[in-house]
């Protein structure tokens, strides 16, 4: 995509909302000391925390390799982006409303963070939907296996939002594209139904099936893994690959555990959900 000029507002907006703390502690591990932060800093190969971040004067700094700057700097510094791209990121991440120079670049941007928007609405209301019917009969062999087998509580079955995509092939699509009148194009994009080969029309991807929500690290959900109840094949089928759900850039749970893993320094990672 080609980044368009953005207009100097916005910019403005971004740096307010941005918190340089906030942005650096994605990256580096803080510890708080007095009113600043210090770290192992992240430009150079540091041995003993040289790298301390301001929240009162939004800047960082590092006493041995002599980087620093604001929350923008250090994230063109680190990802070698350029300013617009890392603009533009934030403001996607703090919802900061995009306008850029050119009426034309507005509308275009717009739309894809209006895709964006819509496809998040349709996974969280489809969440929503799965964990209902996880309590309807027809969800009870999922919900015996979950605390049966595997011995989850209920807590824990909430918390992770678990679901039931129920059997049939035009339940979720009949919801989501009927009842709720989403558009079924933003549906398939959402990686729920599947077009047709023959005729037309579209049928549920998950059937039948346990559902695992699949957060990114602001805990929005982005696709599903689902489980096969029965001897269907595959066992585990994961949402394709969407405007959303990239699979190669998620870890399972990082939403949940990543501030205890940057408090104590540490992370267990295991395979699976
Ligand atoms: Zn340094």
């Amino acid at each position: 995509m080609q980044i368009p000029r953005l207009h100097p507002e916005t910019i403005e907006q971004v740096k307010q909302r941005a918190d340089i703390v906030d942005v650096v502690s994605e990256h580096v591990v803080l510890r708080k000391q007095g009113k600043d932060f210090t770290g192992l800093c992240p430009f150079h190969d540091d041995k003993s925390p040289s790298f301390t971040v301001s929240p009162s004067k939004q800047f960082y700094y590092c006493f041995s390799c002599g980087a620093g700057g604001n929350a923008f700097k250090f994230l063109m510094e680190l990802k070698q982006q350029p300013f617009s791209e890392v603009v533009l990121d934030l403001a996607k991440r703090y919802q900061v409303p995009v306008q850029t120079l050119e009426v034309a670049d507005r509308l275009e941007l717009q739309r894809q963070l209006t895709v964006r928007d819509q496809l998040h609405e349709i996974l969280a209301v489809t969440t929503a939907f799965f964990e209902h019917a996880l309590y309807h009969p027809q969800g009870q062999a999922a919900l015996d296996y979950l605390t049966q087998d595997r011995g989850l509580s209920r807590d824990v079955i909430q918390q992770f939002q678990l679901g039931y995509a129920p059997a049939g092939w035009e339940t979720l699509s009949g919801y989501l594209v009927h009842q709720k009148h989403y558009p079924a194009e933003l549906v398939e994009q959402a990686g729920l139904i599947v077009p047709r080969k023959e005729g037309t029309g579209y049928y549920d991807r998950f059937r039948d099936r346990l559902m695992i929500p699949i957060q990114d690290t602001q805990g929005r959900i982005v696709g599903f893994g689902g489980r096969s109840l029965g001897e269907e094949m595959p066992k585990y089928l994961n949402s394709p690959e969407t405007e959303l759900f990239d699979k190669g850039k998620l870890l399972f749970g990082l939403d949940k555990a990543k501030a205890a893993i940057a408090k104590q320094d540490q992370a267990i990672v295991v395979e699976g959900y």
